[in-house]
């Protein structure tokens, strides 16, 4: 057997597929084999979310990472995610099936100018939200997901003043919520900046009895129309437990398929985007596909590597996360 050789601009193997294969049957059996787990983002497209072990948010995610005792985690999600379940779970192979699946937020804060920020604020705490890059986490005393932000934030005594990075939208819905005043860093998700004011309030006429559910990375002015802001796991729990048949779904659109699956009876309606395109999808979740999860799981590649002193810092404000939020299911 030849060995392929990851080609770090490619960022993934990159070979033919045999049409004539049964994927699920190839991973399910390279999953057995090699006593590896698939740990999948609701964002990923559906056949992966379909052959996931464990389908969450980033906290869910984040949890499994460090409670699995498989040796190999393949990650369907985004690079600082498979980074996270580095941090956590050291002694694992991480793969993510495509290297370049990176994320605008983390791009956003990149460490040297973070650092430069922080020192203009000497008194304040950094919480920083999981969507950054380790190097970032490493400069912050707390990570937050989108799941325990709020919680986060309200046991930060009164009196200490916050650096909240890199999302300002999800800093200023946690200002709004908590009442704290908080120092934000400029940073946004392209895919939930995109939703139109203009066409959610025209759906909501359409369908007036329809609750609109929103992640909190989204705009001020998209969440004030919200009857419900929260994390994946947060809306797909709303719209599970909710009287209403029919939903306005503020997010990325691949949570579409889970809360299908979840409510078979309800109908789910995507938000649109102000363009006519599909930005309501991430494109760097969906660089990831069930062939490149295939070819990542059959030669263990791309492998996510990381410095050993940047993991050991970036470890401290997870763990200080998980012990914050003991209290989230
Ligand atoms: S949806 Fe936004 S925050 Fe999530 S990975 Fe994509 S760009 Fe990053």
């Amino acid at each position: 057997m030849t060995i392929p050789v990851l080609d770090p601009i490619i960022g993934y193997i990159d070979e033919p597929v045999d049409p004539a294969l049964d994927l699920y049957e190839e991973i399910e059996r390279l999953k057995r084999e090699k006593n590896a787990v698939i740990l999948a983002h609701y964002y990923q497209e559906s056949a992966i979310q379909d052959i996931a072990d464990y389908i969450g948010d980033s906290l869910g995610l984040a949890r499994r990472a460090a409670e699995t005792d498989a040796e190999i985690i393949v990650f369907a999600g985004v690079h600082f995610m498979a980074e996270t379940a580095k941090i956590l779970s050291p002694s694992k192979t991480v793969l993510l099936p495509d290297l370049n699946a990176g994320c605008s937020l983390a791009d956003a804060c990149p460490a040297d100018a973070f650092a430069a920020f922080k020192e203009a604020y000497p008194d304040h705490i950094v919480i920083s939200y999981i969507n950054c890059s380790a190097e970032t986490k490493a400069l912050s005393d707390i990570i937050c997901t989108s799941s325990n932000a709020e919680h986060i934030v309200r046991q930060i005594p009164e009196d200490q003043p916050i650096i909240f990075a890199p999302d300002k939208n999800l800093g200023r819905f946690v200002i709004k919520q908590t009442g704290r005043d908080m120092v934000l860093w400029d940073g946004v998700c392209i895919v939930h900046e995109t939703f139109s004011e203009q066409k959610l309030v025209r759906l909501k006429t359409r369908y007036p009895d329809a609750p609109v559910l929103a992640h909190p990375e989204c705009e001020e002015k998209v969440l004030r129309h919200a009857d419900y802001v929260g994390s994946t796991s947060g809306i797909l729990a709303f719209a599970r437990s909710h009287s209403s048949d029919t939903f306005i779904v503020t997010t990325e659109e691949g949570i579409l398929h889970q809360m299908q699956k979840d409510s078979p009876e309800k109908t789910f309606i995507p938000a649109p985007p102000e363009s006519g395109c599909s930005c309501n999808q991430c494109p760097h979740m969906r660089l990831n596909t069930i062939e490149k999860l295939y070819l990542c799981l059959e030669h263990e590649l791309p492998e996510l590597i990381m410095d050993e002193a940047v993991r050991i810092k970036a470890l401290k404000p997870i763990e200080k996360m998980m012990e914050m939020s003991l209290a989230i299911v």
